[in-house]
């Protein structure tokens, strides 16, 4: 049987383009026992992609060149060889970017929706809404009245991001790159104000203007100038949580900004970065508390959802330029 890929053609420059990639017709092998042939139906496109486009060390191995990429995959079982799976499972995995593949039953997750849309496994009570969950209650900590500011506000994160420190009470400021994302969060996701990045001269102004009383918790998506500015703005015992640096990824030498350690120090703020996976063997916590929300309709959720599996490569480009309001995600 034929099926075709993509795989990661070059090592992008700077920002990827298209022609790093390229599109295969591959033949897949026989089913073993343990196995199943499954079709793909909804692929997650994540800013982490691009670090893994790049060589060298990171905290997950770099994608090789010439082999398809990867990534987090909602797949239909077309056959099985598994006693785990039958034949119309919905599985759960991270899968190479294939129309069809073979995948062993031990890295695939079964997947029994119970909330109005399968695709929620990728973003909500996936690894974003899972990522905003830990950083947010584990580093930020907010509590009733205190001041949250999120970078990267309109994305897959930090939709859910806001909606947690509202659900704690607190006052919640969104940066963000459109007057569009900005009403959407406004009106739809509870937000208590929004700054268009974009359009605003002077951020940090802008954010003190909004934050009277300064700011004690900063979620990072974002990195660079933006942090420069809500940086300058916080309070006393502030808590950082860094969970992205999506501005600095197509960067070929990381400009240098201030230094903040004087302020970190001074106002004595705590600045942690995590990875998503230092909190694993929290993760069906994470979800019961999240699955709670969703249902009770405390926590709503959006996606962009980009049609057509060649479209993969521009779906994951499109992150970059803001191509999208929560979760990105390609249906085949
Ligand atoms: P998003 O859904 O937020 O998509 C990326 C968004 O980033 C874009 O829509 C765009 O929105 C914004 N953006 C792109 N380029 C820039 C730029 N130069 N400056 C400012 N904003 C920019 O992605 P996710 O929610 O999935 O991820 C958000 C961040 O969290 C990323 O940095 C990601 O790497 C990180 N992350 C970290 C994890 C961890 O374990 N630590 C796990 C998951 C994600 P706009 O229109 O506002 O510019």
């Amino acid at each position: 049987m034929t099926t075709k890929q993509i795989v990661l053609a070059a090592r992008p420059n700077g920002t990827p383009i298209l022609n790093d990639f390229r599109f295969e017709d591959i033949e897949l092998d026989e089913l073993q026992q343990g196995e199943v042939l499954l079709q793909g139906m909804y692929y997650s496109v994540d800013p982490y992609m691009r670090g893994r486009m790049n060589e060298g060390k990171s905290y997950v191995p770099p994608f090789e060149l010439n082999k398809a990429i990867e990534g987090g995959v909602l797949a239909t079982v077309l056959e099985s060889k598994s006693d785990l799976f039958k034949t119309g499972d919905v599985v759960l995995g991270s899968l190479p970017w294939s129309e069809k593949m073979i995948a062993s039953d031990k890295n695939l997750q079964k997947i029994e929706s119970t909330v109005e849309s399968l695709t929620y496994y990728l973003g909500i009570l996936g690894m974003t809404g899972l990522t905003a969950y830990f950083g947010l209650m584990h580093i930020g900590k907010p509590k009733a009245g205190e001041t949250v500011v999120v970078s990267g506000a309109a994305g897959a994160v930090g939709i859910v991001v806001g909606q947690i420190a509202k659900i704690h009470g607190a006052r919640v400021i969104g940066i963000a790159g459109s007057d569009e994302k900005a009403s959407l969060l406004k009106q739809e996701f509870g937000y208590d104000d929004v700054i268009n990045y974009k359009t605003t001269g002077n951020i940090k102004n802008a954010i003190a203007n909004l934050c009277p009383n300064g700011v004690d918790v900063y979620f990072d998506n974002v990195g660079g100038e933006i942090s420069d500015a809500v940086i300058q703005n916080l309070n006393f015992h502030a808590r950082i949580a860094l969970c992205g640096q999506i501005s600095l990824y197509n960067s070929t030498k990381i400009p240098l900004g201030p230094r903040i350690q004087p302020m970190l120090l001074t106002r004595s703020v705590l600045m942690q970065g995590f990875i998503i996976s230092n909190f694993q063997k929290d993760f069906p916590e994470g979800i019961a508390q999240l699955s709670k929300w969703v249902n009770e309709g405390k926590l709503k959720f959006t996606e962009t959802i980009i049609e057509g599996f060649d479209q993969l490569p521009a779906a994951l480009l499109g992150l970059f330029k803001g191509e999208n309001k929560g979760k990105m995600i390609v249906k085949a």
